[in-house]
Formats: C-alpha cells, structure tokens, sequence
C-alpha cells in the first residue's frame, strides 16, 4: 500500500502557469505562489488570462524578439507567422508542443502551463522554507482554479503539513464536492472570492452562475463548524461595471452578515486596475475595460462602504493611483 501512495505520487502531474517565490500578498508571511493552469470561470477581468484555458499555450514578448523566424520555421502545426513585423500565433493550430520556445535565441516564446509532479512542485517550495519559517509564511495555491486539479492539490497540502507549512487554497468555489473533500481538510487558510450575486449579471460576466459556488460556500461552513478549521477569508474584485455596484456590494455584505459572522476573519475589496492588459495583448484576448477607470473618486466610496461595515475586518487593495 506504501509503495502504490508513492508511485501515485510520482505520476501525478499538475498543471501550473507560474511559480513564485516570497509572494507577501496571498496570505501570512512569505509564500509560494502556485498559479494552476484551468479555469472553471471566464471573467471578464481576469487578471491573470493566461490561465484560464487548462491547455498549454504560448505568448510572444514582441520587444525581446530579433525577428530570427526560427520559431516559425521549426513549429510543426504551421502556426506561427510573421505579420507586419511581429510573430503571430494562431490559437486553433498551436497544440502548446513548445518546439518554438527551445528553438528561440531570445526567450521570446514563454511557455504558459508545465507538467509537474507533486514532489517537482514540494521541492521549490522547500527552498522557499526557510523564508516560511521566519515569517509565519506558507504555500498559497491559485490559478486559475486549482480546485480543478484537486488531487495534486490534496497531495501537495499533504506533503506540506508533514513539513509544518502553512497551506492556502484561493478558489472562485465553482468546483466538485470531490473537489473539496480532496482539499479542505489539508487546507489552513481558504480564499473564498464573491464576485457577483445576481445570476443573470454572474452568467454574463463570469460566464457561469452563482448556485454551485454557493453549494461550495455551503459545505465549508459546515466543515468549519465541524472542525473549526480552516481560517476562511472572502475576497472581491471591484470591478467598474461588473461588481461594484452598491446593490451588489451590499448584497454579498448581507450573505456575510446574516450567515458566516463569527465564521470568517477579512473580507478583502480588491480594486481594479489595468496592470494586465498587456497579457490581453499577448494572449489575443480583448480586454473591455480598456475605457474603465478606478479613480479617486470611486475609492472613497469603497472607503466609505469599509467605514459603514466595521463590524467586519474589511481590507482594500490593488489601488493604483494614476497622476
Ligand atoms: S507551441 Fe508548438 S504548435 Fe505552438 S506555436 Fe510553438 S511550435 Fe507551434
Ligand atoms: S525565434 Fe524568437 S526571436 Fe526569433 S522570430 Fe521567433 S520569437 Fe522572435
């Protein structure tokens, strides 16, 4: 049986876009950041675009590219091409092979997602552990949806309560019952996000509706009423347009307020900002808020909305003042 677990644990592969290290915003301390590759929602904003498709995929930093054509000439599905002096990547071929990006003298090519063992993952954190420990730190893992590979997560939190680190799951909730049971009893700290309350404004923003994630919601208060664990956080992105109307601001401060008081530590009002329009740009996806603007004026009203809910530990971030 010992000798199964362990080769269970060998092939088990993950999905992850992005690895990093000493990240101080995605929980205590220092953490590892895992970013999973696969969403199960498509919204509108999403910050980190190259992550919600779970396959692989590639993007093309144009200011590094000499215009060699190797990678052109060495992609086996023709999906690559040279137009009015950039590589273009046409989306439909690219099977995420990755022949391009090895041929590529200028790293150019960035590959978006890598297959990775649950031990390959282990042993980057571990190097990070020393910075964990001085700092009350840990591993956070996001995506994308990391609760769409809830095996290796599981796998992963295992390994990480055998060294004594600290263990953060940051989930949209639009994941299996499987998913959770896999995840939340080896989970210290779970990032809940509450987007959009009204389905019809959900289903055109997010591209799914509400009742699942709230199914999710559902089952974690019922685990932490049971165990007392994990420490639960709500996160919201305040998004011009999308989420941050007052109606459904004070929506989700309803559902906080008549059914998870005592049963959460912060809610966190993440303010928009156009930072990831560029990997808009890279990923050939369009970014609608190119008109949008978070300005002084609207960060007062959410100062204000914080000022009137005292009664929950209600923190803002992601502001980025613009001269
Ligand atoms: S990843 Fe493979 S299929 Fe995609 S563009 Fe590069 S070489 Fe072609
Ligand atoms: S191989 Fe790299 S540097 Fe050469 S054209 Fe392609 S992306 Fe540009």
């Amino acid at each position: 049986m010992a000798t199964e677990q362990h080769r269970y644990t060998e092939e088990l592969k993950g999905r992850v876009f992005k690895i990093e290290s000493l990240n101080t915003h995605n929980g205590p301390g220092y953490r590892t950041v895992i970013y999973m590759k696969g969403c199960t929602l498509n919204c509108l904003w999403c910050h980190n675009p190259e992550g919600i498709s779970q396959k692989k995929e590639i993007w093309v930093l144009h200011s590094k590219c000499i215009g060699c054509l190797c990678c052109v000439s060495v992609c086996p599905h023709s999906a690559l091409s040279f137009v009015q002096d950039k590589i273009e990547v046409d989306r439909d071929k690219c099977t995420g092979c990755y022949t391009c990006a090895g041929f590529c003298p200028t790293k150019a090519i960035e590959k978006l997602g890598e297959d990775f063992t649950v031990d390959e993952v282990f042993d980057k954190v571990l190097k990070d552990k020393v910075f964990m420990d001085t700092s009350g730190g840990g591993v956070t893992v996001t995506g994308g949806e990391p609760g769409m590979a809830p095996e290796f997560v599981s796998q992963l939190f295992r390994k990480c309560r055998e060294e004594g680190i600290h263990t953060a799951f940051d989930t949209s909730g639009l994941i299996s019952k499987k998913a959770l049971d896999a995840i939340i009893p080896f989970t210290d700290l779970v990032f809940f996000d509450l987007k959009i309350m009204k389905e019809e404004n959900a289903k055109k923003m997010t591209g799914k509706g509400t009742s699942q994630i709230s199914e999710s919601l559902n089952w974690i208060k019922s685990y932490k009423m049971e165990h007392d664990k994990p420490e639960l956080q709500f996160r919201t992105p305040i998004i011009p347009g999308a989420t941050d109307s007052k109606e459904n601001l004070e929506a989700i401060e309803q559902l906080l307020r008549e059914n998870y008081e005592g049963l959460f530590t912060d809610w966190e009002l993440n303010l928009f900002n156009d930072i990831c329009e560029d990997k808009y740009q890279r990923i050939n996806r369009e970014w609608i808020f190119r008109e949008k603007e978070f300005g002084a004026g609207a960060y007062q009203e959410i100062e204000a909305f914080k000022n009137k809910n005292q009664k929950f530990n209600i923190t803002i971030s992601g502001f980025i003042q613009k001269s």
